[in-house]
């Protein structure tokens, strides 16, 4: 497996697993457990949660998913905004911890802008570091701007930025990806399969017939074309897991990519980075 390599040096898998959506039913809770298990088998090994998911149940079950072998597992969660306060940011870290059933979470993200200054959210995040609740922290859904005050806010420890980016959701190709390869913030490319949708999508079955791969795989295969880029795709299926660590075995010809730009275009103009 590919690898990127976070600020600091420490590497990760360019394929990592989501885990938005599980631990909502009980009739799929050991299918999921099993597909986020064979993931980490296959060397996906970067798990993305958050509190937010199911209401935190979403990290109860990847902490048992890890159980035994969490030494192997570089785990990712995220705060709600709400609670990025200096005061907050610690109790909601040691809430996740509790559930994760860990003593650390591996990178701790902002989930998404709120009302919280910047500046004291980089100093909580600082904090977490320094007591050791955290390895790393970062921020998701923050565009170009917002990425330039965080680092005037003192933001210079931030090793990724989680965004919606695919096929469909070309936007921060025009300056926010560029701005983080410069600055070697990693990029986190998360709904890779456009929830699902790019799984169908007709314009990507040519070139999946083509090398013997699915519309998931071509779809996975593209986000990761880019260097310094890591995509955590959810599958709740163990079939999926196994698809989707396939695709970061498949390398397009330059006749590929041509086709897809022009299936799937570049916006001409620059978007705001959209967020789900
Ligand atoms: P996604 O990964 O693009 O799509 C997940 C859906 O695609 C699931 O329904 C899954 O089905 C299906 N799927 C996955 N691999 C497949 C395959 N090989 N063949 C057929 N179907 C496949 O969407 P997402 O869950 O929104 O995004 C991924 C992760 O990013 C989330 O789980 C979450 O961890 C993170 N995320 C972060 C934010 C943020 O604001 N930071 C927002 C959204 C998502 P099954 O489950 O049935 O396998």
């Amino acid at each position: 497996m590919k690898t990127v390599t976070l600020p600091g040096g420490e590497t990760v898998p360019v394929l990592g697993q989501g885990t938005w959506k599980m631990a909502e039913r009980r009739d799929r809770r050991a299918a999921e457990v099993a597909a986020l298990r064979t993931g980490i088998d296959l060397g996906m090994t970067l798990i993305d949660t958050a509190e937010m998911y199911a209401d935190g149940a979403a990290e109860t079950l990847v902490g048992e998913a890890v159980a035994g072998i969490r030494d192997q597992v570089f785990i990712v969660s995220k705060a709600y905004p709400q609670n990025a306060s200096r005061d907050r940011l610690r109790r909601a870290c040691e809430a996740s911890l509790k559930r994760l059933a860990t003593d650390r979470i591996d990178l701790y993200l902002l989930h998404w802008r709120g009302s919280v200054p910047l500046a004291e959210t980089v100093e909580a995040m600082e904090g977490l570091k320094a007591s050791g609740h955290i390895r790393h922290w970062g921020v998701s859904n923050l565009d170009t701007d917002d990425m330039a005050e965080l680092v005037t806010a003192g933001g210079t420890g931030c090793v990724a930025d989680q965004i919606l980016y695919n096929l469909t959701r070309r936007g921060p190709e025009s300056d926010l990806l560029p701005w983080l390869t410069e600055r070697g913030i990693a990029a986190m490319a998360y709904s890779p399969v456009e929830q699902s949708q790019l799984v169908r999508d007709e314009r990507l079955a040519g070139i999946a017939a083509r090398h013997g791969f699915t519309p998931a795989q071509v779809a996975l295969a593209w986000v990761l074309r880019r260097d310094h880029m890591i995509a955590i795709p959810k599958a709740g299926k163990v079939e999926h897991a196994r698809e989707n660590r396939a695709a970061a075995d498949l390398v397009f010809g330059n006749d590929d990519l041509a086709t897809l730009d022009v299936a799937f275009p570049q916006p001409r103009r620059r978007r705001a980075l959209e967020m789900l």
